[in-house]
């Protein structure tokens, strides 16, 4: 069968092609009916089916592949190293469930995990999984506001964390920023379980806070029964960026995200159960969540679980446990792969690299030279795959596991089996002709695997993502796209004021809201320019109160550090701008809207074209002044 035929029936008969990938996990009860679209675009899969996702990734292979490594947890900024096998990972997961079920959260209640790359959190996430509670992981490069919010939103019963994170040997503390926001929260957790890495002193809250180490040797032998939920019911929460200040929680359902996952490890990502997979993304992104944890897992593959750099103590650190552990399928960002690229080459050929297939790169766009860079490097082909939170999984790639076309530089690929992909024309909302830009969108129904609702708030869901075209039940990327003759796509950039740096994405108004905060400040403009190494940095355009503060250059400088860091304080330094620039007035249109496309066109040196709507024209020339000084 050629990959059109394939992809073809996935999406003229979604019932039968998903009903044939649904025998891939294990169901406790069968489903009654496949798909249920009755309220569109709420998509419900596998409608009462009885699943469980601790269970497809862990007991599942207990038998078969007990004594085979399940999770391979290495540190180089502590030193550690740890292999747990599915019967060791399994014992650890039963310990952490009754740990958390003795902190009385049970099936719906959510747990907030935040926490470094430590083989705890993915015990915390799985036992979450196990006992029905709802996870949230939240990136341990976030801050107090960051993680404020989230807690807000989220209302959990439980929060994991743990004394400290290190990045590049420096110990970055976990608590006191966790304590903060607690205190800035209204909502407030019974319990905080925290793990003592000994790398920061830590103050505890009596009665709230526990001792991970303490309460497992209570639940040392602990066997807790898994709690079987409806397909649709809801594994984990994962907030994501936005046009508003405010995150979307991107809700996940249990059964359709198994079985999208379990498809993928197959047709897109190549994994055989007993080889070993290394995903270098973090547990608080969404490829982290499906391809360090549950997608290899749920594959019985072995799982790499990596806190340190990719140069660190030398460039040739990923290639060593790639040669270690025998690797044979490898998932990172384009980011990583540039830093790497101004290292000497000498560190990746020191290793046998033999057992090492395919790498997939994703998060960002892929340009040809770090592609073909890697590739030969490698000699092992590259897969550029195109996906966002809200959907789990891809949407464009090449499905190697069922389709031999030939990559095209630049485009990560054409539509994966279950998405209407389609370019629709901005204003009129009519599909783009070959070559055309137009929006990236998704025709209902999604497929399995992708977000259900915003949680707590389908109305968001439906004005942020299905109305952007009136009559259509179209579902906004957010992107902008091209689909050539051939039908390969090419990804364009963000129609939205979202920026994505280093493959991370962040709401420009989510940094404006934390420049805000400082107390001279009265208005800022934050953009995304383009980077070479990191794709997308933040700049900021800030007005003063009081500009007489800002005079000299000695001043300005000061005030910038002392902004930047009120950044790191409150959403982190993955928000931190590359530059402040001190203007007196911003470039808006008449009716105060502000012209960041503008602004993001002169800083890149591009002409920001006509624009007639803006109040003051002078305030492009602060711009371009600003950018000069
Ligand atoms: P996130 O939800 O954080 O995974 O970010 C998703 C966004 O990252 C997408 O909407 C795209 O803008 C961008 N993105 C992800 N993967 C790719 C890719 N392979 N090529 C181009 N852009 C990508």
């Amino acid at each position: 069968m050629n990959y059109s035929d394939f992809y073809q029936r996935s999406v003229d008969d979604p019932n039968g092609f998903w009903a044939d990938e649904a025998r891939r996990i294990h169901w406790q009860e069968p489903f009654s009916r496949v798909l249920d679209y009755s309220k569109p675009p709420f998509t419900r899969w596998f409608v009462g089916g009885k699943t469980n996702l601790c269970y497809n990734a862990v007991d599942r292979w207990t038998g078969s592949q007990g004594d085979k490594p399940a999770l391979i947890a290495i540190s180089t900024e502590t030193g550690s190293e740890k292999t747990y096998t599915f019967a060791e990972l399994h014992a650890e997961v039963n310990r952490a469930a009754a740990m958390m079920q003795s902190l009385a959260v049970g099936k719906g209640d959510r747990v907030l995990i935040y926490m470094p790359m430590i083989a705890e959190a993915v015990f915390a996430m799985l036992a979450c999984a196990r006992i029905g509670a709802i996870h949230s992981v939240v990136f341990g490069g976030f801050a107090s506001n960051s993680l404020a919010s989230r807690i807000e939103d989220a209302t959990p019963k439980l929060v994991v964390s743990a004394d400290a994170g290190s990045r590049g040997g420096k110990v970055v503390a976990y608590k006191p920023l966790l304590d903060e926001a607690i205190r800035m929260a209204q909502h407030k957790p019974d319990h905080v379980l925290l793990v003592d890495r000994g790398l920061a002193a830590m103050e505890r809250v009596p009665g709230r806070d526990v001792d991970y180490a303490e309460l497992r040797e209570k639940h040392a032998d602990a066997q807790v029964p898994v709690t079987w939920l409806e397909s649709n019911e809801s594994s984990y929460i994962l907030y994501t960026s936005g046009t508003t200040g405010k995150p979307k929680g991107v809700q996940r359902d249990v059964g359709g995200y198994a079985v999208a996952l379990a498809a993928s490890m197959d047709y897109i990502f190549g994994g055989k159960a007993g080889e070993t997979y290394f995903c270098t993304s973090d547990i608080g992104w969404v490829v982290g969540h499906s391809y360090i944890v549950y997608g290899p897992l749920i594959a019985g593959m072995a799982t790499v679980l990596y806190e340190g750099l990719p140069i660190r103590p030398d460039a040739g650190i990923w290639w060593s446990i790639v040669e270690k552990y025998k690797v044979s399928r490898m998932f990172s960002a384009p980011t990583a792969v540039r830093v790497l690229k101004k290292q000497p080459p000498e560190f990746m050929k020191k290793h046998d690299l033999s057992s090492l297939k395919t790498l997939y790169l994703a998060g960002e766009p892929l340009d040809e030279s770090t592609s073909e860079w890697i590739s030969s490097a490698l000699d092992v082909p590259v897969i550029d795959n195109y996906w966002q939170t809200e959907t789990g999984w891809p949407i464009l790639s090449i499905a190697r596991g069922v389709d031999d076309r030939p990559a095209r530089l630049g485009s990560p690929g054409v539509p994966m089996y279950g998405y209407k992909v389609k370019i629709l024309n901005e204003g009129t909302g009519k599909t783009c002709g070959a070559n055309e830009k137009g929006v990236v969108v998704i025709e209902g129904p999604l497929p399995p695997g992708c977000m259900q609702t915003v949680y707590g708030d389908d109305r968001r869901f439906l004005d942020t993502y299905w109305s952007n075209f009136a009559d259509q039940q179209a579902y906004s990327t957010f992107d902008w796209g091209i689909r050539d003759a051939d039908g390969y796509y090419f990804i364009l950039g963000r129609t939205d004021d979202v920026i994505n740096v280093a493959g991370h994405r962040l709401g420009t108004r989510e940094i404006e809201e934390s420049i805000s905060s400082h107390p001279n400040v009265s208005e800022v403009a934050v953009v995304g320019i383009e980077d070479k190494l990191k794709g997308q940095v933040a700049v900021a355009f800030a007005v003063l109160k009081n500009a007489q503060a800002a005079t000299t250059a000695e001043e300005r400088r000061t005030l910038e550090g002392e902004i930047m860091a009120v950044v790191d304080r409150r959403l982190g330094a993955l928000g931190r701008p590359a530059r402040i620039y001190f203007v007196t007035l911003l470039p808006k249109t008449r009716s105060g809207k502000l012209l960041r496309r503008a602004i993001q066109a002169i800083c890149e040196g591009r002409d920001p074209g006509d624009l007639p709507t803006i109040e003051d024209p002078s305030a492009l020339h602060q711009i371009e002044g600003a950018l000069k000084s």
